[in-house]
């Protein structure tokens, strides 16, 4: 199937080809005609499938055509241009490249796009907004401000997108969003992608969704096929070691490193600058400015690697990442297949591997539960596990982990190669004689 054969605009066509984009992936495929139809539309789509044109470009489509429609009528030139589309993501990061992704594909459209978010002046954002706005992309917060300021008139959207919703729950926005959609007309096209589908998401759909056509692009709660995952047991104490050996001797250039708290974030950035590997911390405690700033650092390859948390990274959008280190294993399992969703997006494959350590057996355990698979085992020599090292008793709440007393890796006597194939219990011996891939690893 083509682009062409999806009745976009010759405009849209040009843009998109710009962006390198050769044929629709199969969420685009399957979402732009239900969206041009009108319909209410449930997708169950991972970031990286290429949802963001798949609910876009059909958007900007309706919007191109309906202006065709009224231009030439008088009260079309009255007032100021209504808005037509609302975008609601779960964060910042999200948001902004949802507008980038917007503004690239409607670069040949008379149309005007406007991402909103927190953490940044409001005064700006709302002057734009005076000037009209065709399509907004906004945080559930910020565009509550929004609203309170009379800056923005959610009467007339004929197009309401929820992006990440079962993200948007997890972060607690489900208040915001009854909010918002009380100020939107009744009458509306309602689009809902969601990467996983909990009872909660599905509570929401049927609240929100009218006789919604349902779509999925991949198995619901599998993780993308594009993706080897690797598991790499290693003693706590030395995961940091490990993973600066990791990187240097793979030779990664961008590697995406999920902490599960900020301070460990910071800590770990910290540790790998120390290492010699430049790195910087992406967290919801840092200024936008400093987010943006990172993000951009590690694009652009001023820096090798980032280390984030689940909300942080949330929707990030690097393109080509190769490299997804889960530093400690997420504690709910679902966050697992968002974190390697980062990498292996669109036509590229990508790498993910877990380091874990005994306490992390049983989210491991979920994890594999989650996917429906085994996750092959990796091991290096001079990496063995301490069998002596029993699993702490869980802890409720998410410590704040002081790491091992760190050793400067220059120092450090380097492991050369080969799987060390030690176990330290009989079933870690089991995981290891059922992994397909107990030799090194090498790039
Ligand atoms: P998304 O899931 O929307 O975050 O998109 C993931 C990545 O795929 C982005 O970098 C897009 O630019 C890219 N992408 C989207 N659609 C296509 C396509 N049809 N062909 C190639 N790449 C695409």
């Amino acid at each position: 199937m083509s682009f062409d054969s999806l009745g976009l605009d010759a405009k849209l066509l040009q843009a998109i080809q710009e962006q390198n984009y050769t044929e629709p992936t199969p969420i685009q495929q399957q979402a732009i005609p239900v969206i041009l139809s009108g319909k209410d539309l449930m997708a169950s789509a991972q970031t990286g499938t290429g949802k963001t044109a798949g609910f876009g470009l059909p958007i900007l489509q309706k919007l191109l055509d309906q202006q065709t429609n009224t231009t030439n009528k008088p009260e079309a030139k009255k007032g100021r241009r209504p808005l037509y589309a609302l975008i609601l993501a779960p964060t910042r990061e999200l948001a902004a490249q949802i507008g980038d992704n917007i503004r690239d594909y409607s670069r040949y459209l008379p149309i005007r796009s406007l991402v909103v978010f927190g953490g940044v002046s409001i005064n700006p954002q709302m002057m734009k907004l005076r000037g009209g706005v065709d399509i907004l992309i906004a945080t559930p917060g910020r565009l509550l401000d929004l609203v309170q300021q009379n800056a923005v008139d959610l009467a007339t959207v004929k197009v309401l997108v929820l992006d990440e919703a079962d993200r948007m729950l997890d972060m607690g926005f489900i208040h915001d969003i009854r909010r918002v959609i009380a100020k939107l007309p009744k009458k509306r096209q309602n689009l809902m992608f969601s990467a996983t589908f909990s009872d909660d998401i599905k509570v929401l759909a049927k609240s929100i969704l009218h006789d919604p056509q349902s779509i999925a692009v991949a198995k619901t709660n599998s993780a993308s096929e594009q993706i080897t995952q690797y598991v790499h047991r290693v003693d706590k104490r030395r995961k940091r070691e490990l993973l600066s050996y990791l990187i240097g001797k793979n030779q990664w250039q961008q590697v995406l490193i999920f902490t599960r708290t900020k301070y460990g974030a910071n800590h770990l950035a910290e540790q790998l600058t120390k290492d010699g590997i430049k790195a910087a911390a992406i967290h919801g405690n840092k200024s936008q400015g400093a987010r943006t700033k990172a993000l951009a650092d590690f694009k652009h390859d001023q820096i090798r690697a980032l280390v984030a948390t689940d909300i942080a990274a949330r929707g990030l959008d690097i393109e080509l990442l190769p490299y997804v280190v889960n530093y400690e294993l997420p504690q709910v399992a679902e966050d697992y297949v968002h974190r390697i969703g980062r990498t292996g997006r669109a036509q590229n494959k990508g790498q993910a591997i877990s380091l874990v350590c005994i306490d992390e057996l049983p989210q491991l355990k979920a994890i594999e539960k989650l996917i429906k698979m085994p996750i092959p085992e990796l091991t290096t020599q001079g990496f063995a596990v301490d069998p002596t090292i029993k699993a702490e008793p869980a802890k409720k709440t998410a410590p704040r982990r002081a790491q091992g007393k760190s050793q400067s890796t220059n120092n450090r006597s380097a492991p050369t190669n080969k799987s060390s194939g030690n176990a330290n219990s009989g079933k870690l011996a089991k995981r290891q004689a059922t992994s397909k891939h107990k030799s090194s690893y090498t790039q």
